[in-house]
């Protein structure tokens, strides 16, 4: 059956992409096939089709980390046709054929099926960026961070990861500080249930080994200096889930915080997260997140505003999240 996908192709260090017909023959291998209903554009997409980083490691290839569609045909014990599924990760996008695409075939092991009151569109809409950001409140109750220890800080709010962190925090009860450079997104990020805005530019330098104690919790998007000065704000006891690198890969901290404070260092991983753990992390974003606050956060664009759109989110000039029909 023919469909139409995004392709990269990988040329030493260059890479070139085109829209392409395909054939069920063209896929990967893998026990599901699957009718993709929608995609989404994450921040390591970007990286990806823009080829600013080796994300992709295969010489032609279909992007997409994520994507939310219908099982086809199954010859895995866990799926029938007619299925409800989401993909996020386990190297799809990245060496196996991914989301931009109208089919996609992988190995069931990789699907979770959707909880009943989440649809394809809203599966995609969450995409990576909002299952880290379950992953990593999952990671903050697990070190006994609760609502009445004081502010969680989200940092690279106005994001995916940031808008989604903030609109389960906010319903959990938790008071939420949105760490910002788009001080124009006040509005935005307030309507998502954050309490207040920090300036993002009084985290991104250089700071002190220890700081004035602000935080008892955080989920951090940003990395670098930013997460060092987060580490070093934590109150006593209190932990940073970090999951992401928007300023840097690089962790310019000290330990005085860990060996003063107690303070604990979550490390948060999609791409490889167990089973039991998506599965987890999916049943509490169906139970945790209001769909109206995921609506709000969420842009609908097609296969064709790719290339535009990797650019733009790469920029930080992506608020929330982004959709992809793939069939538009
Ligand atoms: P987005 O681009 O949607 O959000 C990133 C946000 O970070 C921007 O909106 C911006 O927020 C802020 N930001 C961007 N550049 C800088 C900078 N130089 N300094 C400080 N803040 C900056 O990306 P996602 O939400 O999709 O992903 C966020 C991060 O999480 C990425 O680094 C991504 O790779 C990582 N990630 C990791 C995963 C994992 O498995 N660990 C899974 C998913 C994502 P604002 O404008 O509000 O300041």
């Amino acid at each position: 059956m023919a469909f139409r996908a995004l392709r990269v192709t990988r040329q030493e260090k260059n890479q070139s992409i085109e829209f392409v017909s395909l054939e069920d023959t063209d896929l990967m291998e893998g026990d599901v096939t699957v009718a993709v209903d929608y995609s989404t554009i994450n921040y390591k997409d970007g990286l990806a089709l823009t080829g600013s980083a080796p994300i992709i490691r295969v010489p032609v290839l279909i992007p997409g980390i994520d994507f939310a569609g219908t099982v086809e045909s199954s010859s895995h014990a866990g799926f029938e046709p007619g299925d409800k599924v989401v993909l996020n990760g386990w190297g799809v996008g990245e060496a196996h054929h991914g989301g931009y695409a109208q089919r996609a075939r992988v190995k069931g092991d990789w699907l979770v099926k959707l909880p009943g009151n989440i649809s394809t569109k809203h599966a995609a809409a969450i995409g990576t960026a909002g299952y880290t950001a379950m992953l990593s409140i999952l990671g903050l109750e697990h070190e006994g961070v609760t609502p009445d220890k004081g502010d969680i800080l989200v940092t690279g709010a106005a994001g995916g990861v940031g808008s989604v962190a903030i609109a389960v925090l906010a319903k959990l009860g938790y008071r939420v500080i949105a760490s910002t450079g788009r001080p124009s997104e006040e509005g935005y990020l307030k309507g998502l249930g954050a309490a207040e805005i920090f300036d993002r530019n009084e985290l991104s330098g250089p700071g002190r080994p220890l700081g004035k104690e602000r935080w008892a919790g955080a989920v951090d998007a940003v990395g670098s200096h930013t997460l060092a000065n987060v580490i070093s704000q934590l109150k006593y006891g209190g932990a940073v889930s970090a999951c992401g690198l928007a300023q840097g890969l690089d962790l310019p901290a000290s330990v005085a915080p860990f060996i003063l404070r107690g303070v604990t260092l979550v490390g948060i991983d999609s791409v490889n997260a167990p089973y039991a753990k998506r599965v987890a992390a999916w049943n509490r974003l169906a139970s945790d997140l209001d769909l109206a606050k995921l609506d709000a956060m969420t842009s609908v664009s097609k296969l064709d505003d790719l290339p535009v759109l990797a650019g733009d989110i790469l920029a930080g000039k992506v608020r929330g999240r982004v959709v992809i029909d793939v069939n538009a």
